[in-house]
């Protein structure tokens, strides 16, 4: 392909982006294929002779478009957000395009420099404690990870080699492979499967202590967990807590896990994957309580800083200890700046060797936006979710299940958890909105997390006029089978609808629209 016809694709491909995104609210959130339908549409080898752009092109909108799921969308409603933004869109496009690799400073001192200076950006922006930057005098700083996983990889490994390391100090008499058995790492029965699967894969286990009825993970608990395990012999590495957990957005009490954390010399992490994006703003500052006690944290611009996924934002108070657990070097990999402080060679930050160029589309996306547009983003998103909140709580068939918490609202339809689940049934099969379920003590429950790259009240209103009437119908049908099965004369009937009028399911509800 020469440079003309480069140019032509490339326009091409924008203008298929442009009218994907501009047009996404017309989509069913959700497709309508059967496995491997996709698969059952596409040749089984390479084609032998190039094809033109305009066939491939054509075979995405026609094949691919509709095997997908619409993560743009407002009316997808699961999980978190995985944020977008013209300007990280054509910041990925350019990543690609100059197609550096800067896994040590020498490789692209550029891609390693402006890594240093968005990630000093952000740290301000969320007003982290001033160590957390590589302008600081300290050993702090940030780095970009491709997910939150792999930042709590990181920070789980880095605390397993420092813990081999003092505990071979501490006690002498004890061989490595002894040390490395008695390890034990904690974090909350709420967290993230990530966190588990740090544990499988650092071969350390990690007890997953039962967070309390407000699903917090407070220091009390960890403390006992921790006594009982020294007495029993073991070795506590780290605690991995949570800003923000998956299944309700609820906070662990950082101050109260610090302190034991500092007493009993225990790394402590913290997994703000979502909610780290409350940290910018001022009427949510409750969050950022004892951050300045942690000895690390992670928060997703994929879900919260209109980067487009893959870019998850990892910050250390000592960047040497994640550095001299992971230093492996050949001669190949020298230069003459390493060592430097203030010049990081990110390699030794992270699981893979190879790394893109991220920091280019945060740059990109912060610029375009500035710091006031992300603010407002936020902002968006916790309004949004308290519309959400006001249509819940007008309906008296629908109750909360947790407090809103930035963009996210836990509720259910009153009842059995048999309402739950055939209310999310139907409104799978219809397409329109996507949310996912969770469950907290036997109590099964949905969530509705404000997503897509342009969110308006009028999505809101869409998504809750959705499931309202879903409720409707689906209660509606549940009377008339409890009639079908039950009535033996004109009272019981008479009865039955009268109890499901009460019930308001002849839709006398209450609206607040
Ligand atoms: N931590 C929390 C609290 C999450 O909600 C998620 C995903 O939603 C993760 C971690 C995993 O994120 P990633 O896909 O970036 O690894």
């Amino acid at each position: 392909m020469d440079f003309d016809e480069f140019r032509e694709f490339g326009h091409a491909s924008i203008e298929f982006i442009i009218n994907y995104l501009s047009g996404i609210r017309e989509r069913d959130v959700l497709p309508s294929v059967a496995p491997y339908s996709v698969i059952n549409q596409l040749p089984k080898e390479i084609p032998e002779k190039p094809e033109h752009w305009r066939e491939v092109l054509k075979d995405l909108e026609h094949i691919i478009l509709p095997g997908l799921t619409h993560w743009q969308s407002p009316y997808f409603n699961a999980f978190f957000p995985s944020s977008s933004s013209a300007g990280s869109i054509v910041g990925e496009l350019l990543i690609a395009g100059i197609g550096v690799l800067g896994f040590s400073w020498i490789c692209s001192p550029a891609c390693t420099e402006l890594e240093v200076v968005v990630m000093d950006w952000l740290a301000k922006f969320l007003k982290l404690p001033e160590h957390f930057q590589h302008a600081s005098d300290g050993p702090g700083g940030g780095v970009i990870q491709g997910s939150a996983s792999e930042a709590v990889l990181v920070a789980v490994l880095a605390a397993r080699e420092q813990a081999v390391l003092s505990c071979k100090e501490t006690h002498p008499e004890l061989s490595e492979s002894e040390v490395r058995g008695k390890l034990i790492a904690y974090s909350s029965d709420q967290s993230n499967s990530c966190i588990e699967k740090a544990g499988v894969l650092a071969a350390m286990p990690i007890k997953l202590l039962a967070a309390d009825e407000d699903l917090i993970l407070r220091g009390d608990t960890l403390r006992k967990a921790i006594e009982e395990d020294v007495a029993a012999g073991l070795i506590p590495v780290i605690c991995i807590a949570t800003l923000g957990t998956t299944g309700t957005c609820a906070y662990d009490d950082i101050e109260s896990l610090a302190d034991v954390c500092q007493a009993l010399k225990v790394w402590l992490h913290v997994d703000a994957a979502y909610a780290g994006g409350g940290f910018a703003l001022e009427e949510c500052a409750e969050l950022r309580r004892g951050l300045d006690r942690v000895d690390s944290l992670n928060f997703n611009l994929h879900k919260f800083m209109l980067v487009n996924f893959d870019c998850s934002a990892m910050w250390l108070r000592d960047a040497n200890k994640v550095v001299d657990s992971f230093n492996v070097d050949r001669i190949y990999l020298k230069h003459k700046h390493e060592g430097q402080s203030q010049i990081p060679d990110f390699r030794h930050w992270q699981i893979p060797l190879g790394r893109r160029f991220r920091a280019l589309k945060v740059w990109i996306t912060f610029r375009t936006l500035g710091a006031e547009g992300l603010r407002n983003h936020v902002r968006k998103h916790i309004a949004l979710a308290q519309q959400f909140e006001s249509f819940v709580r007008n309906d008296s068939r629908f109750e909360m299940v947790a407090p809103q918490a930035l963009g996210l609202v836990c509720f259910r339809p009153r009842g059995d958890n048999e309402n739950t689940t055939q209310l999310l049934q139907r409104l799978m099969e219809r397409k329109k909105i996507y949310m996912v379920k969770a469950e907290h003590a036997g109590r099964q429950f949905l969530r509705f997390a404000v997503c897509g790259m342009d969110a308006k009240p009028s999505d809101i209103e869409f998504a809750w006029t959705e499931i309202e009437s879903q409720l409707t119908a689906h209660l509606a049908e549940k009377s008339l089978a409890e009639v079908a099965r039950k009535p033996s004369n004109v009272s019981d009937l008479t009865q039955h609808f009268q109890m499901h009028l009460a019930n308001g399911g002849g839709g006398t509800h209450e609206k607040s629209q």
